[in-house]
């Protein structure tokens, strides 16, 4: 069973007098967590370890990694974003969880499926 499930966060970074906008999509697939991180900073993650920090290749490096681009990531992204009354996958009910801290979800009561998921806007530093 295959979970694939995909996080945006925007935010604000930097000091308060000068803050920076940030994006961060994680894809979460299985046991591979590949994070995408653009903003003051810009780096591209497979499992917590940095696969690149250049700021012309993220993007690339990072549709290598998920097959994806990062434009189809908010796409997806999008549709992932329900509530939906039934599995998209198996039309099985879905259940709600509060999930990790702060993120709302849904998942499928009978094959698993997370079929959404939101953060809230964090501010970090
Ligand atoms: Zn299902």
């Amino acid at each position: 069973m295959a979970i694939t499930k995909i996080t945006i966060r925007t935010g604000v970074q930097g000091p308060l007098h000068d803050p920076y906008g940030y994006e961060e999509i994680t894809v979460r697939h299985n046991n591979d967590t590949v994070e995408y991180h653009a903003g003051l900073d810009t780096w591209v993650k497979s499992n917590g370890k940095v696969v690149t920090e250049d700021v012309r290749q993220v993007r690339a490096v990072f549709e290598k990694l998920v097959g994806f681009s990062v434009e189809k990531a908010h796409k997806y992204h999008q549709r992932l974003t329900g509530p939906f009354h039934k599995c998209p996958k198996c039309k099985g009910a879905l259940e709600s969880s509060p999930g990790y801290a702060g993120e709302q979800l849904q998942y499928c009561a009978a094959c698993g499926n997370i079929v959404w998921s939101e953060d809230p806007t964090p501010y970090i530093q």
